[in-house]
């Protein structure tokens, strides 16, 4: 009798063991898979957070890059006489194409800058030059024309002008496919276009003429490409600057350096584009 309430008794503590350490394993497992679960929820929150950072700095971004491109349009916005608001810089290349050509369009490549060419007949004739010449249309540059000869006593003397003119603007048509109706003047439209009847002529003949603000004098630096930013310097003066250079090495050599100055003065690049034409010669012919 004792021995079996002695088994019994050893029995209840063996089951009460077991119990127990059933109990206490299932706590152990429960405490780690509520550990295991918390640290995924804080991984889970973690992540959500820095998704979420992200989200909100794509969005800054994009939200910067509008307020800049509301900006820069603002700057671009045209007043009534056609010229655009803020600072703005046309930078201009005379007598092309040339072999330079190419070189010329890289940099202002490079630099995202739109330019305006004024081009001569006598090298758009040249077929090896014309492939260039599309590029610039294509890369979104304008080309106004320069005359055939780019000869003063045929041009001026012999009153060649508006035909010669005529016949450049139908070449760069006829290599590009643009209408453009903008010229500039060998030499200038001073002295050459004093003589009214002339200018009656270009009116006529349904052409836009543009000398410029600013002579670089890079065509006569040859060897000091750095005199011509400096010349740049000196006679940068006003919002709207027409700058007169030509497609010389000298001129490429300086190019970059002539765009980061107008850049840090906060000038924008402009190109000239015939729908927004504004009066820009020396005989302060409103006509033209
Ligand atoms: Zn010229």
């Amino acid at each position: 009798m004792k021995t079996s309430r002695r088994n019994k008794k050893a029995r209840i503590r063996k089951v009460r063991i077991r119990f127990g350490i059933i109990v206490l394993v299932t706590f152990f497992l429960m405490i780690f898979l509520i550990g295991k679960m918390y640290s995924s929820h804080q991984e889970g929150v973690l992540q959500q957070a820095i998704k979420q950072e992200a989200i909100k700095q794509e969005a800054i971004k994009q939200e910067a890059i509008k307020q800049e491109a509301i900006k820069q349009e603002a700057k671009q916005q045209k007043k009534s006489d056609g010229k655009t608001k803020g600072k703005v810089v046309y930078l201009t290349f005379d007598d092309g194409p040339s072999k330079l050509t190419d070189q010329f369009l890289d940099v202002l490549k490079e630099q995202n800058v739109k330019a305006t060419f004024f081009m001569q007949g006598s090298n758009l004739k040249k077929m090896n030059l014309q492939e260039s010449v599309k590029r610039v249309i294509r890369e979104g540059h304008y080309i106004g024309g320069h005359s055939m000869t780019h000869d003063s006593q045929k041009l001026y003397t012999n009153k060649q002008f508006v035909p010669e003119m005529n016949e450049t603007l139908a070449l760069i048509h006829d290599i590009t496919g643009t209408n453009p109706r903008l010229v500039r003047a060998p030499y200038g439209s001073a002295p050459g276009l004093r003589s009214e009847r002339i200018r009656n002529q270009i009116v006529e003949s349904g052409f836009k003429l543009w000398d410029w603000t600013i002579d670089s004098n890079d065509w006569r630096l040859k060897g000091h490409p750095n005199q011509i930013l400096e010349n740049i310097k000196r006679e940068t003066k006003v919002d709207m600057e027409v700058v007169l250079m030509h497609e010389k090495s000298q001129t490429l050599q300086e190019l970059t350096e002539i765009i980061t100055f107008y850049r840090d003065k906060g000038y924008a690049f402009g190109v000239y584009n015939d729908a927004d034409h504004f009066v820009l010669n020396f005989q302060n012919d409103e006509r033209l």
